[in-house]
């Protein structure tokens, strides 16, 4: 399905699963949550450390495919020193992204390389998943989430 996207989308998709950032657990993390997604098989788990309404730290742990691992690295980076408002935001954009392959509004950086995996359905959930899981920590919620 890679081979299907843009080469420079591929590439970035590629290095942050290969290698990637904020994979760890967090010492100091006051909210975590879980995400799964039974149909491919990947798990996640974010750590936040939110100072406030501010995530002043993020990362994540678990094990997946190249999309949802990618993903998750990409939302660490993009959420790191948001607001809980900003954070919601940016999810709402995301989720258009992934299921229509576009959204108005300002340039999405790194975030824009999820916009092809809105032509391979399945993968949907793969990307989101991270999201979903950040969502629930932003949130307070304590339950996993699941794709299903
Ligand atoms: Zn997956």
């Amino acid at each position: 399905m890679l081979d299907e996207l843009n080469d420079l989308y591929q590439q970035v998709i590629l290095d942050h699963s290969r290698s990637p950032r904020n994979f760890r657990p967090l010492a100091s993390a006051n909210r975590t949550a879980q995400g799964q997604n039974p149909l491919c098989g990947d798990n996640v788990t974010l750590y936040l450390e939110m100072a406030g309404d501010v995530i002043k730290d993020i990362s994540f742990q678990g094990s997946g495919c190249a999309i949802s691992k990618a993903s998750a690295s990409i939302l660490t980076e993009a959420l790191k020193g948001r607001t809980r408002a900003e954070a919601k935001a940016l999810f709402a954009r995301i989720h258009e992204l992934v299921t229509t392959g576009e959204t108005a509004g300002a340039d999405l950086g790194k975030l824009a390389v999820f916009a092809g995996v809105h032509k391979f359905p399945a993968r949907v959930k793969c990307a989101i998943l991270p999201w979903h899981a950040a969502m629930a920590a932003v949130e307070g919620k304590d339950q996993p989430v699941s794709t299903e």
